[in-house]
């Protein structure tokens, strides 16, 4: 039967429901709209017409449905008088709104649940006050990260994640060097743009999962979760250095501080809890800041000896390229047809006041991941620099390559630096700087690799792929990169003479080399006879301790005289060429 729509005795009852300041609805205990105002009607969007052909729950928001449906059960059985309760609508032009409704039950004289009443009212704007004090109790204002309340709340969990896993996680403590001055230079809005941006970027720096809050000021903390032991987060940290100290355009201005961070990993021998490893990593910060900043420093605990052991020594290269005491020796390159000296190799030597010249292989490993390995390759480039300007004053023309590391490619910034080093030193003749990368780190992003090439070219700067033949890229690489220069690694030439098959991989890749129209060098040419078998294969560009040793710069006008008179070599300049 359908049911009546209540009365409403005089009109006054009718007007006051009618023009009500709240939405009121009469309804079905089916839960259909009996009667509706027109309150209700501008809340949901819909006309009086369409709201009584729906039932309540058709504009309830899916989500919220179950839950009403339960309190109006209880309502009808009389369990409760009434109820009141936040849910969501969804609009006539489907958006979605908060509202608060308060329901009761109208019973018939014999007891039976008659029709309900609900008072309806929009609080929208109430709910967003209300997330939006919530999310501002859990993040930062300025960053938009997590605070210190949710990092605690993050850390615990991370802690007991870690505990029941069995592995490792680092706290850092990130303290900006260099922010003070900004902010007193330039004002308290750039210093938070500068944030900003910075908060960015180091958080894009970090692995998906981990934690990136805002202590506040220029305070930040990351967890790294999930590392298997705590050497894991060598490159992690060194990349956090990385990103907070590049370059940031902040409005007009290019702005650039640096970070001291301060590391302590959990678990520990003896259990922790989570302030005290921020104490801990905020201790170790300090550190950082009096070792001299732009760093990191692990907390003094047992487990991570071996991540000191590894520091120890990064310190001690920092301190040796402040106090001079790296040089560049230098390999000469040479075409043993025409007998000339193309260039030479500037390699990068220690002269270690205790174990005297130490070879690149047993410091460069050490900081391969670390943030020093691009202050290192600057000096190494403004080193050559400044010899090719000594040399180009000396009436010598001779160009040099340098060897610049994974890290140093991996700066966005390298290009702007080395133009930068370059004008420095203007007028030295084109191509006199030649940059050799490892094929292993080259050849990671083709179209990166491609642009750097073109830009180098555009700096009239050489570009050599390095250990060619070591990595994992094949040929068909190399044919889509512009690369100028190849250098055939020297294990290719080292076994050259001693099997054939070595030999024709060698003659191969030289044949596709020529149809690319690449030049090739050979490395590790040991003696006359690599010498005699390359020149009969069609390289002629080598290298190699057959040819000279790398030596101190002094020593190279000399070597060049010899050279010029060496009978020997003078032999292998003729050695026909029969490989076609
Ligand atoms: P590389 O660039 O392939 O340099 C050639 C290495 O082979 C040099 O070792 C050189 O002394 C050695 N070598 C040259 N001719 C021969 C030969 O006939 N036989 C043999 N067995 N070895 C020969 P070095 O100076 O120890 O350098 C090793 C590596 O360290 C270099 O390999 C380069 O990758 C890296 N390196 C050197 N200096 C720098 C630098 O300034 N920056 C960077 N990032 N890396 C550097
Ligand atoms: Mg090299
Ligand atoms: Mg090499």
């Amino acid at each position: 039967m359908e049911p009546a729509t209540p009365p409403l005795h005089n009109s006054i009852f009718q007007n006051s429901f009618d023009y009500a300041a709240v939405g009121m609805a009469h309804m079905s205990i089916d839960g259909r709209w009996l009667r509706v105002n027109r309150k209700l009607c501008e809340i949901s969007g819909y006309s009086e017409q369409e709201l009584l052909t729906l039932s309540f729950q058709g504009i309830t928001h899916p989500d919220d449905g179950a839950r009403d449906r339960e309190h109006l059960a209880q309502l009808l059985s009389n369990a409760i008088p009434s109820y009141s309760v936040e849910k969501r609508y969804i609009r006539k032009d489907r958006s979605v709104i908060w509202v608060l409704i308060q329901v009761s039950v109208v019973f018939t004289p014999e007891g039976l649940a008659d029709y309900g009443i609900s008072v309806i009212q929009d609080i929208s704007e109430k709910k967003q006050a209300a997330q939006l004090i919530e999310s501002m109790a859990y993040s930062d204002q300025l960053t938009g990260l997590p605070n210190r309340a949710l990092l605690g709340d993050r850390l615990h969990q991370a802690m007991t994640l870690a505990r029941r896993r069995g592995r490792t996680l680092a706290v850092v403590l990130l303290d900006l060097d260099g922010f003070k001055a900004i902010n007193d230079k330039y004002g308290h809005a750039t210093g938070d743009l500068l944030l900003r941006a910075l908060s960015v970027r180091m958080k894009d720096g970090l692995r998906e999962g981990d934690t990136l809050a805002r202590l506040g000021g220029d305070e930040f903390v990351a967890v790294f979760l999930d590392l298997v032991d705590s050497r894991a987060s060598a490159p992690l940290l060194a990349r956090l250095l990385t990103v907070s100290s590049q370059a940031l355009p902040v409005g007009s201005l290019n702005l650039q501080v640096s970070a001291s961070l301060g590391v302590t990993f959990y678990p520990q021998a003896e259990e922790v809890d989570a302030d005290q490893l921020l104490r801990q990593a905020d201790q170790a910060m300090y550190q950082a800041k009096l070792a001299g900043k732009n760093r990191y420093h692990v907390f003094d605990a047992d487990n991570d000896r071996t991540v000191r052991g590894h520091l120890a020594s990064v310190e001690r290269i920092r301190s040796a390229l402040q106090q001079q005491e790296f040089v560049l020796h230098y390999q000469p390159k040479v075409n043993m047809r025409t007998r000339s000296v193309v260039g030479v190799e500037a390699l990068i030597r220690w002269a270690h006041p205790q174990a005297g010249l130490l070879q690149p292989g047993e410091f460069l490993p050490l900081i391969e991941n670390h943030r020093l390995a691009v202050d290192l390759g600057e000096w190494v480039i403004h080193q050559a620099l400044q010899q090719l300007k000594n040399w180009q004053s000396q009436g010598i023309t001779l160009p040099i390559s340098v060897n610049i590391s994974a890290m140093e490619i991996q700066q966005a910034d390298f290009l702007e630096r080395l133009k930068t080093a370059m004008q420095a030193f203007p007028n030295l003749p084109a191509h006199s700087l030649e940059l050799e990368i490892l094929e292993t780190s080259a050849l990671v992003d083709l179209d990166q690799v491609a642009h750097f090439i073109a830009q180098c070219a555009e700096l009239s700067v050489g570009f050599a792929i390095d250990d060619f033949g070591t990595g994992y890229s094949s040929l068909t690489y190399l044919k889509r990169l512009p690369i100028p220069v190849v250098k055939i690694d020297q294990s290719f030439v080292r076994d050259m003479l001693l099997d054939q098959d070595n030999k024709s991989i060698l003659d191969g890749i030289l044949w596709i080399m020529r149809q690319l129209g690449r030049s090739v060098i050979a490395e590790g040419v040991e003696t006359l006879e690599h010498g005699r078998a390359l020149m009969d294969l069609g390289c002629e560009l080598a290298q190699g301790y057959g040819i000279a040793r790398p030596m101190a710069v002094e020593k190279l006008p000399a070597w060049m005289a010899a050279w010029e008179r060496d009978a020997d070599w003078q032999a292998v300049s003729l050695v026909p060429r029969t490989a076609v």
